[in-house]
């Protein structure tokens, strides 16, 4: 490998087939990771405390007692009271993009097929748990970006490249209205600030730019000039929010 591999991630693999289970430890091991290895849904959430220890959760979907859609739910559940999240990624047989849905409605963020791969299995670490990605701590709470918004794009368009690709876009023309933006509050061109900040407003809700879709909604309504200041600061701040976290999911998940 010519890059070097991040440092090992703490994962807690919930897997009942000791096939399985011996198969997923040695890649995990080899990979220069730190596998825990249970059989059962009860012992992999009796593990997970609400500060989670584990940078990452591979989880069966067939389990002896209850299932893995089940489990990840709970872990969620749990997850509500305390804002934290790991990253739960589904080990499963079927590729039925039905199946895949109801991975990720329960709360998984994404999922492998069975049997998984070396390769497919360092791809999935460096996405959810290499040190460089931030997107984990960004889904809950009040955050500019919530990575919400791209994992459901990735869901419905089912295609990551896609996804990278609208995020750049985005990011291409978040830099140029920005410069509009500015100009237009300088002038004191209110009708000008009504334009861009609506078709800015639809485009960051969909990239999941929430503090910046709520400015461009007030400064489409501005009608006072003497408010122009207050929304041109906070126009700014949440723009380069929304920048900065963007860049960021776009280096953990671009293609
Ligand atoms: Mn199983």
């Amino acid at each position: 490998m010519d890059e070097p591999e991040p440092s090992g991630a703490a994962v807690l693999v919930v897997e009942d087939n000791p096939v399985n289970q011996l198969l997923v430890r040695q890649q995990l091991e080899r990979l220069g990771h730190c596998p825990t290895i249970v059989g059962t849904a009860h012992e992999g959430l009796d593990l997970l405390p609400d500060d989670h220890g584990f940078d990452l959760v591979l989880m069966d979907w067939q389990l002896p007692d209850i299932d893995g859609l089940e489990a990840t739910r709970r872990i969620r559940l749990r997850e509500d009271e305390s804002n934290a999240h790991v990253p739960v990624v589904a080990m499963t047989a079927s590729a039925m993009p039905e199946d895949r849905l109801a991975c990720l409605d329960a709360g998984m963020d994404d999922f492998m097929a069975k049997p998984v791969g070396l390769e497919a299995l360092a791809q999935m670490i460096k996405k959810w748990a290499a040190p460089s990605n931030v997107d984990v701590e960004r889904l809950g709470g009040d955050k500019p970006v919530r990575v919400e918004a791209l994992l459901t794009l990735q869901r419905e368009l089912d295609d990551p490249v896609l996804v990278a690709t609208l995020v750049e876009r985005f990011l291409d023309e978040l830099d140029g209205r920005a410069d509009s933006f500015r100009r237009a509050v300088e002038q004191a061109d209110v009708d000008s600030l009504h334009r861009i900040a609506h078709t800015l407003k639809s485009t960051s809700e969909l990239m999941g730019a929430i503090e910046l879709r709520d400015v461009c909604r007030e400064a489409e309504q501005l009608e006072d000039p003497a408010a122009l200041g207050d929304i041109d600061d906070r126009f700014r701040r949440s723009a380069d929010d929304a920048a900065t976290e963007l860049r960021q999911w776009l280096a953990a998940n671009g293609a």
